[in-house]
This record gives C-alpha cells, structure tokens and sequence, in this order.
C-alpha cells in the first residue's frame, strides 16, 4: 500500500497516511479532523524538474529522495 503526503487546508499541517489505490473513504486531518485535506505531489513532481522538490523540501518527507530511500515514493 502506498504511502501517500496530504496536507490540511484548514489547519495547514502535513500527515502520511497510508492507502489502497480504490480506497473510496475520505482522508481526514489527525489534526483537527477536517476532511478538507490536499493530496501532496511534490514528491512525484521532482522527477519532472527540480524547482517544485526544491520549494517542497525543508523535512516535509521526501528529502530521502536523493537517496534513493524515500519510503514516501519510492524513489
Ligand atoms: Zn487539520
């Protein structure tokens, strides 16, 4: 099951969460419970240039891309 990036637009913090690619459910912030969640793409994104990895780095999960051991994508 992949893991998947998602960040709250209600309350702006960023959580993982795990999930099925036909998991029909709605992802809810751990946070503040909204269902208002954005799916992150920026750890997909850095293989089509690097200005998007660069502006999405800073810890949010797919700094171990360079290494070639995100658990994040897999890349
Ligand atoms: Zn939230």
């Amino acid at each position: 099951m992949p893991l998947f990036e998602y960040r709250c637009e209600s309350c702006g913090s960023q959580f993982e969460e795990l999930r099925a690619h036909n998991a029909t459910d709605p992802v809810k912030c751990p946070h503040c419970g909204s269902k208002d969640v954005r799916k992150l793409v920026s750890c997909f994104a850095h293989s089509a240039g690097g200005s998007l990895r660069a502006s999405a780095g800073g810890g949010n999960g797919c700094a171990g891309c360079g290494g070639g051991t995100c658990s994040t994508c897999g890349h």
